[in-house]
């Protein structure tokens, strides 16, 4: 195991809020190319350790290592420019720019002070495809079904060439068929060596995509599991605190 590259370690990451301990030291360690899965149930801490990752939040206490270097992003665009992509269920996206000044927002290809719109548009198109999306870079962000609009946040994490691409809860406003869509991103992504952290609270999607997860309980990561091997019934337990085989009922006990 000790063999295996990390290219994510969080290591004691404590977050509070004013009445609450939303993180009580979590740890968790991402592979590359790996899709790592991390479950809890509502408020168990997903989405805040996420923030931390991301930059949008700092931890009152604990360590990252992105491909063993320390990494502590002040902001979310210094999370972006080390490589760490976060899509929010409420999807950060302008909605009164169009998809290709939403996918190279800050960092678009520039001659002196003006925005070379001709090769934005033309990464913009190159990431749009990647995710199999056929509508036009042109498209206001608003105007979109929010399908549309999950791909081109999924498209944004492309263009900034992200090594570890969040995705929080995206289920969550797709469709069957953009679902297959977005599991098609991930593993291409992850088959390029890239990590994915996928939450969701759906089994079904964890057992078909993930290959480990991370169950986090009341802020604590209380197991990793390698979903080879692991069944739902299992994760579930973790989720809600009844672990171990008394909770299948099968032996009468
Ligand atoms: P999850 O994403 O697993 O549902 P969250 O990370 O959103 O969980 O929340 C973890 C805990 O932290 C919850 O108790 C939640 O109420 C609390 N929390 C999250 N964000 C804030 C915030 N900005 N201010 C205060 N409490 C928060
Ligand atoms: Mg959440």
């Amino acid at each position: 195991m000790s063999q295996t590259p990390e290219r994510l370690r969080m290591s004691g990451i404590v977050k509070r809020f004013p009445g609450t301990v939303a993180l009580d030291g979590v740890e968790l360690s991402v592979r590359p190319g790996e899709v790592h899965c991390l479950l809890g149930e509502n408020g168990a801490g997903k989405s805040t350790l996420m923030k931390i990752l991301a930059g949008s939040y700092r931890p009152d206490e604990g360590t990252i290592l992105l491909d063993g270097e320390p990494y502590a992003p002040a902001t979310p665009h210094a999370g972006l420019a080390a490589g760490i992509a976060v899509i929010y269920q409420e999807l950060d996206l302008l909605p009164d720019l169009t998809v290709a000044q939403n996918l190279l927002l800050g960092r678009a290809p520039r001659l002196g002070p003006f925005v070379r719109r001709a090769q934005r548009a033309k990464l913009a198109r190159e990431a749009l495809d990647r995710v199999g999306a056929s509508f036009p870079v042109t498209a206001k962000v608003g105007d979109l079904p929010i399908a549309a609009q999950q791909l081109t946040a999924i498209a944004k994490a492309l263009t900034a060439d992200a090594r570890v691409i969040v995705m929080d809860e995206p289920s969550a406003t797709l469709g069957e068929a953009e679902l297959q869509a977005v599991f098609d991103v991930i593993r291409s992504l992850t088959a390029e060596g890239r990590s994915v952290i996928f939450i969701s609270h759906r089994m079904d999607e964890v057992m078909e995509i993930g290959d480990r997860a991370t169950v986090l309980r009341d802020g604590r990561a209380v197991g990793v599991y390698d979903l080879s091997s692991t069944g739902p019934d299992e994760l579930v337990a973790a989720m809600i605190g009844e672990a171990g085989s008394e909770l299948v009922g099968a032996t009468g006990r």
